[in-house]
């Protein structure tokens, strides 16, 4: 069994993971950690979740886990996901990431931890945007440089507070390396007033936040004559803390690197 604690437990993701970890035969939760300060620490994690006690109070401090622990799942933010890999390291503790919204000193800060704690970082846990990463560059490839204009489309829930989705970049990310693109150099991330037209090699990206919708992604192939559209669409943030708790089984008895969902579906090249 993988004893497993929840960084931002009282989250949206964090309690969603309460549940995930509850109904895995092969993990078993074994802490929560709430916002230094929070009038949650102490309160039973099973209640935060909504599933009844579950007999682990949720601390405020990474410190009290230290004994207790194998692998954190942080959903967090970026600051917070940093102080903790330098928890992990100091404690011989693995870490699985689902934290987005990462600059790219930020990443290259997590990056420096690669030889020091086994870590899977990945902007989306779902077994199935995995797959559709896959799909897509099986696209790109055989599509090629012929003339297919591509767009990516993304809609999350109003409290989303990064854009677009670190989804939505990994996606161009993923298109752009099978064409032999540079993202920074050929990604498109907004266009008003009077922009021109379309360049051929530029990706481009557009934003939807509205309501409750959990996670939706379009990657749109034109051309004169076709459109081919590769979709994904999450109805329950279940599908991410599912694949969390699979990545936090996976990378227990992994060495230190750096590894994404990809690694631990066997999906790589
Ligand atoms: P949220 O705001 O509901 O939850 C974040 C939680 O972290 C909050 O409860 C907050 O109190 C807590 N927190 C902040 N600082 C903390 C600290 N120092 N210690 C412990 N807890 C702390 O957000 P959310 O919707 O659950 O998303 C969290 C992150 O996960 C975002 O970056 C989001 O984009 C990302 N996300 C990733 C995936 C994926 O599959 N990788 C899926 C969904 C969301």
């Amino acid at each position: 069994m993988t004893r497993i604690a929840i960084v931002g437990v009282a989250g949206r993701m964090g309690r969603t993971l309460v549940n995930a970890v509850e109904q895995d035969a092969g993990a078993t939760l074994a802490g929560g950690v709430v916002e230094p300060g929070s009038s949650l620490a102490g309160v039973d994690i099973g209640e935060l979740a909504g599933i009844g006690k579950k007999g682990v109070a949720a601390v405020d401090s990474l410190e009290a886990l230290a004994d207790d622990v194998e692998v954190l799942i942080d959903f967090t933010a970026p600051k917070v996901t940093l102080s903790n890999l330098a928890f992990c390291a100091e404690h011989g503790k693995r870490m699985v990431i689902g934290t987005t919204g990462m600059s790219d000193d930020e990443i290259a800060e997590l990056d420096g931890f690669r030889n020091r704690v086994p870590m899977v970082f990945a902007p989306n846990m779902s077994v199935g945007v995995n797959l559709t990463l896959k799909l897509l560059q099986t696209a790109a490839k055989a599509l090629g440089d012929e003339g297919y204009d591509i767009e990516v489309i993304e809609s999350h829930h109003r409290h989303k507070v990064d854009a677009p989705s670190g989804t939505a970049l990994k996606m161009g990310e993923v298109v752009a390396e099978s064409l032999g693109r540079n993202l920074k150099e050929h990604g498109v991330f907004e266009r008003v007033g009077q922009c021109g037209p379309r360049s051929d090699k530029e990706i481009g990206f557009a934003t939807v936040r509205a309501g409750d919708i959990v996670g939706e992604h379009t990657v749109m192939f034109a051309t004169e004559g076709e459109r081919i559209e590769i979709t994904h669409k999450a109805s329950s943030r279940m599908t991410f803390a599912k694949g969390a708790v699979r990545a936090a089984r996976w990378v227990a008895d992994k060495d230190s690197g750096r590894y994404d969902m990809q690694d631990v579906l066997g999906l790589g090249d």
